[in-house]
């Protein structure tokens, strides 16, 4: 999509070092980190949510390549956060999850 800021990253146009990629997805730092490490990491292809999206197989792909992230960038303990709608906090529309560590997480979240 276009106008998507994450598209551009994915596509290269807006040059972004990946931390993970594989042939579904790629992850890169947050620009504004809420932790010590805080990646995101997103599917190649624009969905613009969770309630948009509608792959069994890139969904569960999206879990595992969260996980080999984390591995990769040294993360035993993390938290995996989807913002879906305003309300929950989403500001970008392209489905992304938060990979956050390198502190101790609190619950309730904000
Ligand atoms: P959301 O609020 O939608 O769950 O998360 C969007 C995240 O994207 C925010 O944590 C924000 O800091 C991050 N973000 C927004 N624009 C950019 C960008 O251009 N580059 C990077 N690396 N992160 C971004
Ligand atoms: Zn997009």
């Amino acid at each position: 999509m276009d106008s998507c800021i994450f598209c551009k990253i994915a596509s290269g146009e807006i040059a972004t070092s990946f931390v993970y990629e594989d042939d579904l997805t790629v992850a890169f730092k947050d620009l504004q980190p809420q932790a010590p490490i805080h990646v995101l990491l997103i599917p190649r292809r624009h969905i613009a949510s969770l309630n948009e999206a509608n792959d069994p197989q890139l969904q569960g792909h999206l879990l595992l390549a969260a996980r080999r992230a984390a591995e990769k960038i040294g993360l035993k303990q993390y938290r995996l956060v989807i913002n879906t709608g305003p309300d929950a906090g989403q500001s970008v529309f392209h489905l992304h999850l938060h990979i956050l560590g390198g502190r101790q997480m609190n619950w309730p979240p904000g």
